[in-house]
């Protein structure tokens, strides 16, 4: 067993420019979300490189899921290679969508310039780079002739940093996620290639609106300011909620450190008249104001406590203020999730960091949300993990990159762990 995974490790190991090339091919295919452009061509890129190595390719594009349309078509790809007997599925699954570049680059984003052992563009870490391990991963497993009962599958899949309705979700709920087709799920997310993140955090986005009546500004008290309602719920907010919410600790161990506890942030605010407006602002006093909230909790917090503390807050407003009104929207909700400790693929990878690193793996839990909640709810399928290469805070970043060493590294995780899952 040893001998042969040294095999595949050196394989792996050879292959280096051939990974390097890969990511650098699929970072300069912009698939920047929003919209979701150029999915199908990257899409196409990562079907065509595995039909040649003899893997059956499906397209499957999420039509009528948001922002899906003939101009930015959801498209998504799965590919499968079936062993030498039946047996389980081990599936990797990248997303191929990036965020919009945004600022202060000093390369450019979508040229994956290679410099100093590293990837540079948009996508590099999260996570082009570390769909290419997988790929790498993979092809290792085929080009060494290693036999494997079961199956083997890569998905590129669309939409992640919108909710991933359109990728995975939208997967999940047509069964590809599911057993008997999948058993096993590694997502090359770039959490460092010696964490194992087991989950993820809760999340509850909502809309807040305090209700008013207009007035003319000079005299305010013939109306009932919404901004004024809203400054109160802040009020609220700043004295009551965070602190609370700072004393709620988790057992998860989620990182970074800050993130262990359940926190709120205000994710935008808006009342009164649009800025964008032509000419002078006219005096008025505001009759809506909206704010959204973006509720981070934790696996030992119920879902309708969470949502109660906010509304609680805006009842006892209600009471207390005169002229209070307000209304709640939920924008999204997804539930926090936990794979067990000693599920399979927890373990298979754990084994494969000590072999490939020689050190111990580190378990974690990531503060966002990605693909495994759709995976974990819709597909009802537990045995899910995100470990890939890369440094989590680098994404989205300016500049960000992946680290070479690292891609090989984590794909040789990655092979082994296939084929200890396998049963290789
Ligand atoms: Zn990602």
């Amino acid at each position: 067993m040893a001998r042969r995974h040294d095999a595949l490790f050196r394989r792996i190991e050879d292959q280096t420019d051939a990974l390097v090339e890969l990511t650098r091919d699929l970072i300069r295919i912009p698939t920047v979300n929003p919209p979701g452009d150029a999915y199908t061509p990257c899409a196409e890129l990562l079907g065509r490189r595995l039909a040649a190595r003899g893997f059956q390719v499906t397209y499957v594009r999420a039509e009528g899921t948001p922002g899906d349309s003939d101009r930015h078509p959801r498209t998504n790809v799965v590919a499968r290679i079936e062993g030498q007997r039946p047996g389980r599925c081990v599936h990797f699954n990248g997303h191929i969508d990036v965020v919009p570049a945004g600022h202060g680059w000093t390369v450019d984003p979508f040229a994956g310039v290679v410099r100093d052992g590293r990837v540079y563009g948009r996508g590099a870490c999260d996570m082009k780079g570390g769909l290419a391990a997988a790929v790498a991963a993979v092809e290792a497993i085929l080009a060494c002739g290693v036999p494997f009962a079961g199956a083997l599958e890569i998905s590129g899949t669309v939409d992640e940093e919108s909710g991933g309705f359109g990728g995975v979700g939208y997967l999940a709920r047509q069964g590809w996620f599911s057993p008997p087709r999948v058993d096993h799920v590694i997502i090359p997310e770039p959490l460092n290639v010696d964490r194992v993140c087991v989950g993820h955090r809760g999340v509850w986005w909502a809309e807040i609106e305090t209700k008013g009546r207009e007035a003319h500004g000079s005299m305010p008290f013939l109306g009932n300011c919404a901004v004024r309602h809203m400054g109160a719920v802040l009020h609220r907010i700043e004295e009551e909620l965070i602190p609370h919410l700072a004393g709620k600790r988790t057992a998860m161990p989620v990182v970074p450190e800050g993130a262990r506890q359940s926190t709120i942030n205000i994710n935008a605010i808006h009342g009164g008249q649009e800025e964008d407006r032509d000419g002078l602002p006219s005096p008025m006093v505001p009759d809506s104001c909206r704010m959204v909230v973006d509720r981070r909790y934790l696996i030992e917090e119920d879902p309708e406590t969470v949502k109660g503390e906010i509304v609680a807050i805006l009842e006892g407003l209600k009471r207390d203020r005169p002229g209070f009104d307000y209304a709640v929207r939920e924008v999204l909700a997804f539930l926090p999730t936990m794979t067990d400790a000693d599920a399979p693929v927890v373990r298979a990878v754990e084994r494969a960091v000590e072999q490939v690193l020689g050190r111990p793996a580190q378990r974690v839990v990531s503060p966002g949300t990605y693909d495994q909640k759709h995976i974990v709810r819709v597909g009802h399928l537990k045995d899910c993990i995100a470990y890939g290469p890369g440094i989590l805070d680098l994404a989205h970043q300016p500049d960000e990159y992946v680290d070479i060493a690292d891609m090989v590294r984590s794909a040789q995780v990655m092979a082994a762990a296939a084929l200890d899952l396998l049963g290789a």
